[in-house]
């Protein structure tokens, strides 16, 4: 592992950057990427923002997406870039099965990797690790690490608070979850007094949807709804027809699953969907219920108490089955 001294020198001279974060990227993963960015082009550094794939409409706005390459559509140049790279910074993501193939170059790239990242149980791939599970938002971290690591507050311009800001909001759910602190709340004053519109972001975040995404969420709400009372669990499986049927687009099912959990004794919500190749989850939960645990146990995958997802290559009816059935083995952390 290389010191934070050690970092401090390498950045101090313009560097071969790329930044990259996790498969579908998210508000906190693009707002945490390109307020890194932001921040260091303003030092002279050559970076680049590479997503491993594309990434929603309503998160395509921020000061620097038009510089950001997508893997999947520019597999070349971008492998180009990792092999060639001098620092790769890997946010909001601590495991390089979470950028699919782009990890393999990721792995063989010969540049050191920064890890900024929120998530629990890190694999073992960074020189350099900035990392806090009690963190909201990984752009939260990349803040602390711009203010407190680097010592460049000053260099927190409106394009890097806007970004920031962003990850922040969507990551702690409007300052909604427990991990929203009066810190958190402290950094998104900074960032409005340097700059980001708080308000504006909003709406090109949660006001930004098509007409098809809310008839969407009316038929996910209306006829995919199904609440088991006796677990406090409630369900929302949308099938690959439902899918064509409403057009849904990259970001359309987001935030979907939160309608759910806001049944007042719901405690854990899912959305599953069949996408084309395997079924995807979607969890969130209340309280100290763990999300998380039941994605690892059972469906490949992990995330926070809160907010986890997994997968499965089995069909839509077998995984609402199996979840299903699983819920009896968490009824006493369900019923409280
Ligand atoms: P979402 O439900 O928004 O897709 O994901 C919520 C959180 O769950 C993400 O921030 C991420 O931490 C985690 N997550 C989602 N899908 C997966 C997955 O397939 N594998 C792992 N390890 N974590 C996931
Ligand atoms: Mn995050």
């Amino acid at each position: 592992m290389l010191d934070t001294a050690s970092l401090v020198n390498l950045l101090a001279q313009p560097k071969k950057i790329v930044i990259t974060t996790h498969h579908k990227p998210d508000g906190d993963a693009m707002g945490s990427s390109l307020g890194l960015y932001n921040y260091l082009i303003q030092l002279g550094h050559h970076a680049k923002v590479i997503t491993p794939t594309d990434y929603p409409h309503f998160l395509s706005w921020m000061p620097g997406n038009e510089e950001v390459i997508i893997y999947t559509d520019h597999t070349e140049q971008s492998n180009t870039l990792i092999a060639d790279a001098d620092i790769i910074f890997c946010l909001d993501f601590n495991a390089l099965n979470r950028i699919n193939e782009m990890g393999e170059k990721v792995g063989e790239s010969a540049a050191l990797k920064v890890m900024i990242d929120h998530h629990l149980e890190p694999a073992d791939f960074d020189d350099y690790r900035y990392w806090n599970i009690n963190a909201c938002a990984t752009a939260q971290l990349v803040y602390t690490f711009i203010t407190d690591v680097l010592h460049h507050k000053e260099l927190v311009n409106a394009d890097v608070a806007t970004c920031l800001y962003t990850g922040i909001m969507t990551d702690s759910a409007s300052f909604r979850l427990p991990n929203t602190t009066s810190a958190v709340h402290r950094i998104a004053a900074d960032l409005i007094d340097a700059g980001a519109v708080n308000w504006r972001i909003h709406e090109l975040v949660y006001n930004n949807a098509s007409e098809n995404r809310v008839r969407f969420l009316g038929h996910c709400l209306v006829n995919r709804l199904q609440v088991y009372n006796e677990y406090n669990t409630a369900v929302i499986a949308v099938t690959h027809d439902d899918l064509e049927k409403y057009d849904v687009i990259t970001g359309d099912t987001e935030g979907i699953v939160n309608y759910a959990l806001a049944i007042s004794n719901v405690r854990l919500a899912v959305f599953i969907v069949e996408r084309k190749d395997k079924v995807k989850l979607s969890l969130r939960s209340k309280g100290d219920f763990p999300a998380n645990d039941i994605c690892k146990k059972y469906f490949s995958g992990g995330g926070h108490r809160n907010a986890a997802g997994g997968v499965s290559t089995d069909s839509l009816e077998e995984v609402v089955n199996q979840f299903k059935l699983i819920l009896p083995k968490y009824k006493n952390l369900l019923i409280q």
